[in-house]
């Protein structure tokens, strides 16, 4: 089955568990003598490739074959594109549970993996990613109605309090632009999308938009969050 490992932990010797998304969902294995430099499983030995895998039948299965789909060189070679994986992964292992529409999810995974791969500038995706996950968990964004009247014209999206507004209920300009774009993230295909390079200040803005929405909703506050964070405030 296809699989993209989000997590590897040191297990007994020369050995690791990881843990891969796949469109059955989670799944846990042992990789036994993965570390070993001639080890057939080698690949999965670390993250954030897109591979085909098989694993025994056992309650906790062991990684039995590997083969490589893709993997993402230019994401390993920039050093804020590595970081994105990471969010990614950390907000899938932390949120999604059994019920959760596992081929929609990968499919969204994967073509996320290969946006922020092609892109110039990656934050879109991740932006895309976080924002439709939380539709996904249940906890969109309310974007159709001005929350106080339900009008749908000419809606715009207060950042500061996370709400979306009409025009006589004090939607201004930048309002209406962020809820143009929140809204063009979550109707995009990533398939097909293109990113434009964003400045840091755009990015610190919809970056403290998506933690506060996923402490709001779910009590989820990644370490990783807080790396990409600390990035974005120290980049020059
Ligand atoms: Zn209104």
């Amino acid at each position: 089955m296809r699989a993209i490992i989000l997590r590897t932990i040191p297990y007994q010797e020369n050995a690791k568990l990881i843990y891969a998304y796949t469109p059955y969902g989670l799944k846990s294995a042992v990789a036994r003598g993965v570390l070993k430099m001639n080890s057939p499983l080698k690949l999965a030995a670390d993250p954030f490739k897109l591979l085909d895998i098989e694993l025994s039948d056992k309650a906790l299965p062991t990684l039995k074959s590997v083969k490589l789909v893709a993997h993402y060189p230019n994401t390993k070679a920039n050093y804020e594109k590595t970081l994105l994986p990471h969010i990614i992964g950390e907000t899938i292992l932390k949120n999604v549970t059994d019920d959760d529409d596992h081929p929609k999810l990968f499919s969204l995974l994967v073509k996320t993996f290969e946006g922020i791969e092609h892109a110039e500038d990656g934050f879109d995706f991740l932006a895309m990613f976080m924002l439709k996950v939380l539709y996904f968990l249940g906890f969109g964004l309310k974007l159709g109605a001005c929350h106080i009247c339900g009008a749908q014209d000419g809606l715009g999206f207060d950042l500061k309090n996370h709400q979306t507004l009409c025009v006589a209920h004090g939607a201004n300009a930048s309002d209406q632009a962020w809820h143009e774009q929140l809204t063009a993230w979550l109707k995009a295909d990533a398939l097909d999308y293109h990113a434009s390079p964003r400045d840091l200040t755009f990015k610190r803005q919809v970056f403290a938009l998506v933690r506060t929405l996923y402490q709001d909703a779910l009590d989820f506050n990644a370490r990783s969050f807080q790396m990409y964070q600390n990035y974005l405030k120290e980049t020059p």
